[in-house]
């Protein structure tokens, strides 16, 4: 049998009775005769409240310190892991991210993994023994420090450490049951997914859905890694994400034309008023967002007035990234000649997903519909060949996502969607 990653949330080793559950789990994986490798998050909402510490400290923690803080969480619930694993009888032994060899560039915060050389790993389960990983974190290449991949991004570390290693599945342990049609905790009549295509996840997670980190799906289907989705609480099958191929669009008869509903609230609104209407000025604009590192999703501009020949770019960003974009642009004001910047962060995206959708019309018009029904205003559209999105006053996210479930007869005749742990953070 070969080997298995397991990735556990933080809500599944929140307390230390979370810690013997799963270390249980993980024996029992191992006595089924596999190779057990293992990503484990910060316990509980540790990572939050390690960063709320450092706010309390300073406003703008330093990069790179903020990264050496966050770090410390998977380092306090990886050796509680492996003492647990120990006290049940077989070998464990933790690893960071760097000593599990995983490499990274050198942006702190949001680091991207250029190269994983897990030999520890190897070593450590070909001796027989539990290799335990922290999640989320890896080294620089360049300057050698600790550095994050960020939120949520334990999931990457372990779908990247299964390719690496040519795992047979990852499998992700998590505080619900699966993918659902939506979030469990906004739409309880949400219905658990058996099989998602990694083009709908993909889709699914870039607008929101945190159930899977967006660059663990793209790692799974870059290196053709299964992925599984389930519940450390209990021992029910989960969602498996897979290639888009037969497996997934077979049962034509099944499958349903919307996968899900996605939501998030981790965006913010940025409008440049009054750019000159000429060549080259959303370059320069975009230019100097790129240059800080800054990434864009939804970008709308205006027809311009013809009595003036300005127009106004809206554009919505991750909320976090919202200073230093404000802060890039205010310096090329004299350059471009805008007349002042708007920030908004009181907006939520909600976004309606099916690979289905490419050969039914009229979804546009009834996901706009079901909004409007719902006395939801629409502030910017977005559209892929499988998604549409919409961008909603921060208030009615909910209202819109159950809205548009109903609509779209998603919801389940039964509950299904048990939420079994977590704070939602
Ligand atoms: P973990 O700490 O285990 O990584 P996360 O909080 O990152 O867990 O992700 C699990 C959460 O994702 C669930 O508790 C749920 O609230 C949320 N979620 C959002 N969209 C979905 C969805 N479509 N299906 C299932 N869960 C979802
Ligand atoms: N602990 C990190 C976070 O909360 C990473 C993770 O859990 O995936 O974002
Ligand atoms: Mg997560």
């Amino acid at each position: 049998m070969g080997i298995v990653v397991q990735k556990y949330g933080g809500s599944s080793v929140a307390d230390a009775d979370g810690i013997k559950r799963v270390a249980q789990r993980i024996v029992n994986t191992k006595k089924q005769g596999h190779e057990v490798v293992v990503v484990v998050s910060a316990m509980g909402d540790t990572t939050d409240d390690l960063r709320d510490l450092a706010e309390q400290v300073t406003p703008l923690p330093p990069p790179r310190e903020l990264d050496m803080l966050l770090t410390a969480g998977e380092r306090i619930s990886m050796a509680l892991l492996a003492m647990a694993v120990s006290s049940l009888g077989h070998e464990a032994q933790s690893f960071t991210g760097s000593q599990a060899g995983v490499i990274t560039d050198s942006v702190h915060g949001k680091a991207k993994i250029i190269d994983i050389t897990p030999g520890r790993i190897k070593s450590a389960i070909d001796e027989g023994h539990v290799a335990i990983v922290a999640g989320f974190q890896g080294v620089s290449q360049d300057t050698k420090d600790v550095t994050t991949l960020g939120r949520g991004a334990s999931d990457t570390t372990a779908v990247a450490l299964a390719a690496a290693l040519g795992a047979e599945v990852c499998e992700i342990y998590t505080d619900v049951a699966g993918v659902f049609t939506a979030d469990p905790r906004i739409v309880p009549a949400a219905r658990k997914l058996d099989r998602v295509s990694h083009e709908e996840m993909l889709e699914m997670a870039a607008s929101g859905a945190k159930i899977l980190h967006l660059r663990c799906v793209e790692y799974a289907r870059r290196y053709d890694v299964p992925i599984h989705v389930r519940t450390s609480f209990d021992t029910i099958e989960g969602t498996w994400i897979l290639p888009d191929t037969a497996d997934t669009e077979g049962d034509t008869v099944e499958q349903a034309i919307i996968a899900g509903v996605a939501h998030d609230r981790s965006e913010a609104k940025i409008t440049v008023v009054g750019v000159p209407d000429k060549v080259g000025e959303a370059a320069r604009i975009f230019e100097v967002l790129a240059g800080s590192e800054v990434n864009i999703d939804m970008v709308v501009q205006n027809v311009s007035a013809a009595a003036t020949a300005r127009t106004d770019i809206s554009f919505t960003l991750p909320r976090e990234d919202g200073q230093n974009a404000m802060a890039a642009l205010a310096k090329i004001q004299d350059e471009v000649g805008y007349d002042k910047l708007l920030f908004d962060d009181r907006v939520g995206k909600v976004s309606l997903i099916g690979a289905g959708m490419r050969s039914h019309p009229g979804i546009t018009a009834k996901f706009f519909a079901s909004l409007a029904a719902a006395g939801v205003n629409i502030e910017m559209i977005s559209t892929s060949e499988i998604r549409i999105s919409v961008i909603v006053d921060e208030g009615q996210i909910d209202t819109a996502v159950r809205a548009t479930h109903t609509a779209f007869d998603l919801d389940a005749d039964e509950v299904e969607a048990v939420v079994y742990g977590g704070t939602g953070r």
